[in-house]
């Protein structure tokens, strides 16, 4: 039998996955500058290519779990390196072909995932309880959008409140939307950074399937990991849908005067770019616009934002089921940043954002000066 190499094995999977290949990189160190954990401990990006390139990975090392696939390094690369690729292919041979091992929390998850379609190991029926007394619909064909719930918004009872606050949005606005009967699982976008290639298969499969038996042309996502997803990872396996983030429809229907905003918010209110569909998509007009179109709210800016924006920490590649050490955590420093522009309110649009900030509040003790708080639940807010 042929003796697994883990260096081919990875430089196959980049090829094959459409990355470049690890040559291009001439060490001139920007990624290192620019990624985040630098500013927390240690953590020599371009060393780690280079020793990749030299054949010299180590497969145990914690450090191929730490890119939080923020995406701030393949922005600046001079020579187009795509570093993430580079690092979703080694956690994939740590995944698949066993050269090494994932920390426990990410391999939990992943095992609830392909258990029972999502993260949180909740009963796969309980799904769409969240919509059970809003008068949602479910999706039948024919309707315009399907709206696709992020996992974490569906079953976390702290942060269901946003898909209360975008079905209330929806309705005042005339939005055509339904929900998926439970017949669909996790979008499978992180697991997917994550190394866990065959189980991101299995999910997007079962939901191309179930969008494409219900006559789904249109999904709308509250999730920039759902709109990545759905968006650019599905078309692989055939799954071709026009998918729409919610902040781009409520941009489009304010500029279509279809929205308006009569109820005053007085606030001042910061926003935190997701990298996810911030640096990747160049989503970084819609929530602002949706913002400063709501009266008596004012929106200042922090001194990172739009592209140079700093990652929460729970990023695209299941950063955010692994453990982050007290003082190597990206949203303590983010939120320092949040209180300095004395805004009371941080504005998210991500659930692993909203999820981190949360905690982080909690911990720093700051509950009293700064709330959390999704787009949607602000434009709610100030609708009558
Ligand atoms: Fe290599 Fe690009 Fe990093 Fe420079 S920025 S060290 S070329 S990966």
């Amino acid at each position: 039998m042929e003796a697994i190499s883990p260096l081919k094995e990875t430089t196959d999977i980049i090829l094959e996955e459409g990355g470049n290949a690890l040559e291009l990189c001439y060490q001139c160190g920007l990624c290192t500058g620019v990624c985040p954990w630098n500013r927390v401990r240690d953590f020599t990006l371009r060393k780690l290519i280079h020793k990749t390139q030299m054949g010299q990975i180590d497969f145990e090392d914690e450090d191929l779990w730490r890119c939080t696939n923020c995406y701030a390094c393949v922005e600046r690369c001079p020579r187009d390196v795509q570093v993430t690729h580079i690092m979703r292919a080694m956690r994939r041979v740590i995944m698949e072909v066993g050269a090494g091992k994932a920390p426990e929390s990410f391999r939990i998850t992943v095992k609830n995932i392909a258990s029972v379609g999502n993260p949180l190991g909740e009963p796969p029926e309980k799904r769409m309880d969240w919509a059970k007394f809003l008068g949602v619909k479910t999706f039948t064909k024919g309707t315009e959008f399907l709206y696709f719930p992020c996992c974490y918004q569906a079953y976390d009872l702290a942060i269901q409140r946003v898909l209360r606050a975008a079905v209330y949005i929806m309705n005042k606005a005339n939005v055509d939307f339904g929900i998926p009967a439970s017949n669909v699982v996790c979008c499978g976008e992180s697991v997917r950074n994550g190394g866990a290639e065959s189980l991101w298969h299995n999910l997007a499969q079962t939901n191309i399937k179930a969008f494409a038996e219900a006559g789904v042309k249109k999904i709308l996502v509250t999730s920039p990991h759902c709109y990545l997803a759905f968006k650019n990872d599905y078309p692989e396996l055939g799954g071709n849908f026009e998918v729409v983030h919610i902040l781009q429809l409520l941009a489009q229907l304010i500029k279509e005067g279809k929205l308006k905003f009569t109820k005053e918010v007085n606030k001042k209110v910061t926003l935190h770019d997701t990298c996810c569909v911030g640096r990747r998509e160049g989503m970084y007009d819609e929530p602002r616009l949706v913002l400063t179109s709501i009266p008596g709210l004012e929106l200042v800016e922090m001194r990172e934002n739009r592209e140079y924006s700093l990652c929460c920490g729970g990023g695209c590649m299941g950063r955010i089921w692994m453990e982050t050490k007290k003082g190597e955590r990206f949203s303590d420093l983010r939120l320092e940043q949040a209180l300095e522009t004395g805004a009371s309110t941080l504005a998210v649009y991500c659930p692993y954002c909203m999820l981190n900030f949360d905690d982080t509040v909690l911990v720093m003790d700051k509950a009293g000066e700064i709330e959390i708080k999704d787009v949607l639940e602000l434009a709610s807010e100030a609708l009558e």
